[in-house]
């Protein structure tokens, strides 16, 4: 499963913050899936108790934020929250668009002890 080995190298990096920053364990995460990520926050949500067993993130909350797609038409010049997956302008269907939001896989915030 694509999610299995994301999960490790999310606990990979926040165990390497956790670190950097001094602490013993996490206590809870919050990552960024955007919606053109490719990631399931559902996949990952299952996956993601298995792969913090016995690291420093055991037991550890996961936080998910789906980030909705947000293009930029040149058409008509401006941004545009798209409902679904697929970028294209919503007011005119244009497709030579500009991605804003919606690709984001990070960690944005962590709760350490
Ligand atoms: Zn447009």
């Amino acid at each position: 499963m694509h999610e299995f080995s994301l999960a490790v190298s999310v606990v990979e990096e926040a165990a390497d913050i956790l670190k950097k920053m001094g602490g013993k364990k996490v206590l809870a995460l919050t990552l960024d899936i955007g919606i053109l990520s490719g990631v399931s926050p559902e996949a990952l949500q299952f996956c993601f108790p298995e792969v913090i067993l016995g690291t420093c993130l055991e037991r550890c909350r996961l936080h998910i934020n789906q980030i909705p797609l947000l293009v930029y038409c040149p058409q008509c010049q401006r941004e545009e929250q798209v409902e679904g997956p697929f970028p294209l302008c919503p007011r005119c269907q244009e497709v030579k668009i500009e991605v804003r939001k919606g690709k984001e896989f990070n960690i944005t915030n962590m709760e350490i002890e």
